[in-house]
């Protein structure tokens, strides 16, 4: 009965984010109304594993009480302060020196916003800054990879490079270019990780070339690009970008919004390959998504040049909630736990997951599977050899998710028949289980599909 009236509330006043309005309408919301650990239970009492991790967020799992006291302590005691006026409170000046202590090299400035496309946003206008006060304010053009996603505010939903995200919506702009993706399962090269590679360089180069090379400002990359479908670039491909780019001359961007805080194995993932980016922007992992927030971190000479360009002006950049000390005092308090024990259960999960999943490429349906610690897709087609996706007419997306909620189990399910897997980093082995065996029901399921019988 209350489930009822909440999905006629919902259909008649909540705008849904990334969905069709009238296919929710129609759909209908599900409803969500607890959580524990990595399991969360609907509003019919349907308890479901979460192997998407909320929003590839809950990188610690539900029910923390600390993290609750933390932000309870904090709300009592000081729930905002600004940040503005030389103001500030101490959650967010230790946070930032925790992350600055142990993210890579030199990135040891840290301004904090909401989310991750508020971050992205943020270290476009810092990098506009950054070149203005170098002298150089021709730099102005913007490059990133095909299939990549950077949040969608205007200016980051430019540099993702989703159709859906630009039809309709007058973006990408004209300084902001693409170049193909590292995609291995679906190259032009072919899955060489070689060839892979320095096709990457060669095209960024040519693309530098192309805009002019005094003109390009900065260069951003995921360390796996998540919402275009987890994918993973051969090793040595982030370290060979960034050498690319030390060379040109423009700045390297990591965007860890997802793969930071244990996603992937370490709390950031470019340590994978020890580089060390120009400026990072992380979110999601950061408060595990408590309580919104997104950081940009600098490094020292992105930070000094800045500072000295502005001079005693002002950088006119901020928000009512940079900086909030809820949302720090919860990132302090995730922060303990992920060096408590869960990025090291994380990397016992992840290869776990790794392996699982990696046993249903027999599926007939199984085209491609790919990941890195607890991050991972698992790509359907109907054509093995010919590797052929499933048919868009089928609406597979709707589909696969509808068909793992039967089996009690939330996944990703992305347009072109991806599954995607980010579950939170506290799973037991039991239910790292589960998620495979469920998945393996989905497939046999979807096999039944007579829909999908018809263009095996
Ligand atoms: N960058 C990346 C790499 C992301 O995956 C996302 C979100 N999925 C964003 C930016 C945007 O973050 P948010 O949704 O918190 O605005």
């Amino acid at each position: 009965m209350l489930t009822n009236s909440l999905v006629e509330l919902d259909r008649r006043h909540l705008v849904h984010p990334v969905s069709s309005f009238h296919g929710h309408e129609a759909r209908g919301v599900r409803v969500l109304r607890s959580a524990r650990g990595a399991t969360v239970t609907d509003s019919e009492g349907r308890e479901l594993i979460d192997g998407f991790a909320g929003l590839w967020c809950v990188n610690a799992g539900y029910g923390h009480e600390s993290v609750i006291e933390a932000a309870a302590t904090q709300m009592r005691d000081l729930p905002y302060a600004t940040g503005y006026f030389d103001l500030g409170a101490e959650a967010p000046i230790r946070l930032a020196a925790e992350l600055a202590e142990r993210a890579p090299g030199d990135l040891d400035h840290v301004y904090f916003c909401l989310g991750g496309s508020d971050a992205v946003d943020s270290s476009i206008r810092f990098i506009r800054y950054y070149w203005h006060a170098r002298g150089q304010p021709e730099r102005d053009q913007f490059i990133s990879v095909a299939q990549g996603y950077h949040g969608s505010t205007s200016a980051g939903a430019g540099l993702t490079a989703l159709p859906v995200f630009h039809e309709g919506f007058g973006v990408p702009y004209d300084w902001q270019h693409k170049i193909p993706s590292h995609y291995a399962y679906r190259n032009p090269v072919g899955p060489d990780d070689a060839a892979i590679i320095s096709a990457s360089v060669a095209a960024l180069r040519a693309r530098a070339e192309e805009i002019g090379p005094e003109r390009v400002a900065a260069f951003y990359v995921e360390p796996i690009q998540g919402s275009g479908g987890v994918l993973v670039p051969p090793k040595g491909w982030i370290k060979a970008m960034r050498d690319a780019c030390t060379e040109l001359g423009i700045l390297f961007v990591a965007d860890e919004v997802i793969t930071a805080f244990g996603r992937t194995g370490p709390l950031f993932a470019c340590e994978y390959e020890g580089i060390v980016p120009d400026l990072m922007t992380v979110a999601k992992g950061l408060t595990s998504g408590y309580v919104p927030m997104g950081a940009v971190l600098m490094s020292e000479h992105v930070y000094q040049t800045i500072a000295e360009g502005a001079g005693p002006r002002a950088v006119g950049h901020g928000f009512t909630y940079s900086a909030h000390p809820v949302s720090a005092a919860v990132a302090l308090e995730v922060l303990k736990l992920y060096e408590g024990g869960l990025l090291d259960n994380g990397r016992r999960q992840g290869a776990r997951l790794q392996q699982g999943l990696a046993a249903l490429a027999d599926h007939p349906l199984v085209g491609d599977v790919r990941g890195r610690g607890m991050l991972a897709a698992v790509e359907l087609v109907t054509d093995k050899e010919k590797k052929t996706p499933l048919p868009a007419a089928l609406d597979a997306a709707t589909r696969l998710f509808d068909r793992a909620w039967e089996q009690g189990l939330i996944l990703r399910s992305f347009a072109q028949g991806v599954l995607g897997y980010a579950p939170p980093l506290c799973c037991t082995d039991a239910e790292i289980d589960r998620i495979v065996e469920r998945t393996r029901k989905v497939l046999d399921l979807t096999l039944e599909d007579p829909e999908i019988r018809e263009v095996l």
